[in-house]
């Protein structure tokens, strides 16, 4: 099984055997168009990689599993639009990798295969009831709701990170304002961060960053708060505050037994984690805030490119 997983900084491609091991694995930076054509070459020349690693050809494979950000309609294959991947707008998607590859191709969103990877992999279906959150540039995530992926009725379910946290909050990439991912993502806090600076606040970021606030992202201002950082401290804090503020609405809205946190950020570790995990119990009612784990992710990058793997073998209990 060939599977890759499409988005807005890196392309990623895994042969993936019959029991779920990954047995090779390539990756290369999303080209910097927004020509569907040049994403989709850049697609196939990283597939195209994870084949000769494992000695493999396309026709050796039984299908391609393709994991991509964005809002995907299911039915017809077509990535409608892609806040992250400026290529990728009403792009048919399905149709232009099965034409490449001579393959049947599945199709899905980035964050729900990630559920379903950590949920079939991860867990190995231990439970029926579970959230995936992934916090990273954006916010996505994935619902397992008594042991069925939960689709939506154009396999669009599940945007977790465009649910409206505050109405006069800041712009999200989405268009709206307020949005979870424009508060607790990655990009939020790399974003508050630079304004403070602006405002001539002093902090080791701006030193970290080589003086240039185009540098200042989540992974600075993790450094710097280990150095004991004021300012990298103070915006770690309020960015847990917005992600423990979702992960609250999640837990009431689906009452999981288990609540898995992945992406970048998950790499801050217990001070962006803890405080988060605090906030969402306390928001949540008690009797789902004293039932739900909130676990972080167990198989990293690799949770799509696993889950697109099982989407194709249709171990998603669903309709696709
Ligand atoms: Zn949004």
């Amino acid at each position: 099984m060939l599977t890759v997983d499409v988005g807005g900084t890196k392309i990623a491609a895994a042969v993936v055997g019959t029991t779920g091991e990954i047995l090779a694995k390539s990756r290369g930076a999303s080209p910097d168009s927004s020509d569907e054509v040049v994403l989709v070459d850049a697609v196939e020349h990283v597939a195209r990689e994870a084949l000769a690693e494992a000695g493999a050809r396309a026709h050796d494979m039984e299908a391609l599993g393709v994991s991509c950000a964005g809002i995907i309609n299911t039915h017809d294959g077509v990535v409608v639009y892609s806040p992250n991947v400026a290529a990728l707008r009403r792009t048919p998607l399905k149709a232009m990798l099965a034409e490449r590859f001579e393959l049947p191709v599945w199709l899905g969103n980035d964050a729900t295969l990630a559920a379903l990877g950590e949920w079939e992999f991860g867990l190995h279906r231990s439970v029926q009831d579970l959230v995936y959150v992934t916090v990273s540039t954006g916010i996505g995530g994935g619902i397992i709701c008594g042991g069925r992926l939960l689709e939506g009725s154009c396999g669009a379910g599940g945007e977790v990170g465009h649910m409206t946290i505050d109405i006069d909050g800041p712009k999200c990439a989405c268009g709206r304002t307020g949005c979870w991912e424009a508060l607790g993502s990655g990009t939020a806090l790399a974003e508050r961060t630079v304004r403070r600076l602006e405002d001539g606040e002093v902090s080791i970021i701006g030193e970290l960053s080589g003086g240039d606030m185009e540098n200042v992202d989540a992974q600075i201002v993790a450094i710097a708060a280990r150095q004991g950082d004021a300012l990298a401290q103070e915006m770690i804090d309020v960015t847990a505050f917005y992600v423990g503020v979702g992960l609250g609405n999640l837990i009431n809205i689906f009452n999981p037994s288990v609540l898995v946190i992945g992406g970048g950020l998950t790499k801050i570790g217990d001070p962006l984690l803890v405080p988060a995990a605090n906030v969402a119990r306390e928001r949540a009612y008690m009797t789902s805030a004293c039932e739900v784990e909130i676990l972080t992710a167990r198989l990293g990058d690799e949770s799509p490119l696993l889950g697109a793997a099982a989407l194709v073998w249709g171990l998603y209990g669903g309709k696709w």
